[in-house]
């Protein structure tokens, strides 16, 4: 079964607003929380938290963390969510609420290939587009295409 988190149009605008612009980070962070939340399905909103590891913890990586607090409501204001440095390169979280937990990763290579298609290839004969091209590929994508995720409980 294909799992396909849909971002409504709205939802995104106001996400772009907030984050300041649209990439594919931003997008990520966007999935992952809707997911998380999905999953635990938080009673109110002190009902979920969560614990992301990232390395580097420097944008683009860090742009994740926008998204995920927007979609899981996991926010730094509210003291719900904690941030870490990762020993390795990647991104991965744990939510947890109304007995419910749930590890998500980003797939390494969906993560290697998003740098990729933000690297600037000047002086070579490919290119990606902008970043918002790339984020925009990554808004199509299913999420078995993009995450690792276990549930814990
Ligand atoms: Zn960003």
């Amino acid at each position: 079964m294909k799992r396909c988190i849909i971002l409504n149009d709205d939802f995104l605008k106001n996400a772009v607003n907030f984050h300041g612009h649209l990439g594919p980070f931003l997008i990520l962070g966007l999935k992952m929380g809707e997911f998380a939340k999905n999953y635990i399905q938080p009673v109110d909103y002190k009902d979920i938290s969560a614990s992301i590891l990232i390395e580097p913890l420097e944008t683009p990586l860090s742009c994740i963390l926008d998204g995920i607090q927007i979609a899981s409501g996991c926010t730094i204001g509210k003291r719900n969510i904690e941030v870490k440095q990762r020993d390795s390169k990647g991104i991965e979280a744990i939510f947890e609420g109304n007995n419910h937990k749930i590890w998500i990763k980003v797939n390494d290579i969906a993560l290697g290939v998003i740098l990729h298609n933000l690297t600037d290839h000047h002086g070579s004969n490919h290119h990606h587009g902008s970043m918002e091209d790339v984020a925009k590929d990554i808004i199509e994508k299913d999420f078995d295409a993009l995450f690792e995720y276990k549930k814990i409980k």
